[in-house]
């Protein structure tokens, strides 16, 4: 088979690893930057340009998208569904995976545990919020963000209403959460791959940050996949729509939380946690998706 790995950073751990697991089972695997693309439209057929040339012949696309230009690498995964080429993540799962309130609203609407979140627009409604959500320190995060950059903790109401208006007067939108204090820096991210739970870990964050992404200086430890950690992660990944994500939870006093679910998971640190082969696990995805054949992926969700 040939894949096609849809990536801004090919030399990236989690791209490298994907190419090499492609390559280990047989398969061809091409690795492109979606910018290097160009779509075209005509006459109701979509096609793909890289370099020049329509890209044909490919079984499966494994989308890799970070935060720069989303729009753009998104158009580029929906004009493959368009081509009928199954894609192992689809562009409307990963736009809401992408926009944070509106999956905590999706997340909340199917009965997921989510901790108490506020959105608001106005610096008056500061104050109510706060008390609501337990009082400072309050979380804020940026509703665009990626890897614990855009997540801060206020310390203050006057703390969150300074960032806050800051974040208002560039024209961006920020919500308020309750700080789960007693996770003392730690959550799960648990992997989730064609509707099952493959790898969990538990990430410390490093000394004096709140944040345990593996980015920012987190450390993670293989942690026991328990049923429950399994069904929670696997719904949140299905309201989502995706086929492969990261799901991030919190152990807070009142059960598990869900914080959010990743679209293009990085998995570096769960493989070298945990020794398992989850480069291995998405290709396995992939080619099942291609034997499926691609007749599914001819409706469109805009
Ligand atoms: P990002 O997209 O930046 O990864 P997250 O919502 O996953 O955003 O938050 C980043 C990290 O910050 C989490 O992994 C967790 O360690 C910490 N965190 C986020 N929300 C809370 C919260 N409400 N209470 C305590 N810690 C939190
Ligand atoms: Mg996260």
């Amino acid at each position: 088979m040939k894949f096609l790995v849809l990536s801004r950073k090919p030399a990236i751990y989690s791209t490298r690893r994907l190419r090499e697991a492609a390559r280990i089972e047989g398969h061809g695997c091409l690795v492109v930057d979606p910018l290097r693309c160009v779509l075209h439209l005509e006459g109701g057929v979509a096609k793909v340009r890289v370099a020049g040339e329509d890209l044909t012949g490919i079984d499966a696309v494994i989308p890799r998208v970070g935060s720069y230009a989303v729009e753009y690498a998104l158009a580029v995964v929906r004009q493959f569904e368009m081509m009928g080429v199954p894609v192992l993540n689809s562009a409307a799962g990963i736009a809401l995976a992408k926009q944070k309130w509106a999956s905590l609203q999706a997340l909340a609407a199917r009965g997921i545990p989510v901790p108490p979140t506020t959105l608001m627009r106005f610096p008056t409604h500061l104050a109510d919020t706060i008390e609501e959500l337990g009082g400072s320190p309050v979380i804020l995060k940026l509703l665009r963000g990626m890897q614990g950059a855009g997540v801060l903790l206020a310390e203050s109401t006057e703390a969150a209403e300074s960032i806050m208006d800051t974040v208002w007067s560039l024209g961006e939108d920020i919500l308020a959460q309750k700080f789960i204090a007693e996770c003392r820096g730690r959550d799960v991210r648990v992997l989730v791959i064609g509707g099952e739970a493959v790898a969990a870990m538990r990430r410390k964050a490093k000394e004096g940050d709140f944040r345990s992404n593996i980015h920012r200086g987190g450390v993670g430890e293989r942690v026991e996949l328990t049923r429950e950690l399994r069904e929670l992660a696997v719904k949140a990944v299905e309201v989502v729509g995706l086929r492969v994500a990261g799901v991030d939870l919190l152990e807070s006093r009142n059960g598990l939380v869900v914080l959010e679910v990743n679209s293009s998971p990085g998995f570096q640190g769960l493989e070298e946690a945990t020794d398992k082969d989850i480069a291995g696990e998405m290709v396995k995805e992939a080619e099942k998706l291609a034997l499926k054949g691609e007749d599914q992926f001819r409706i469109l969700n805009f």
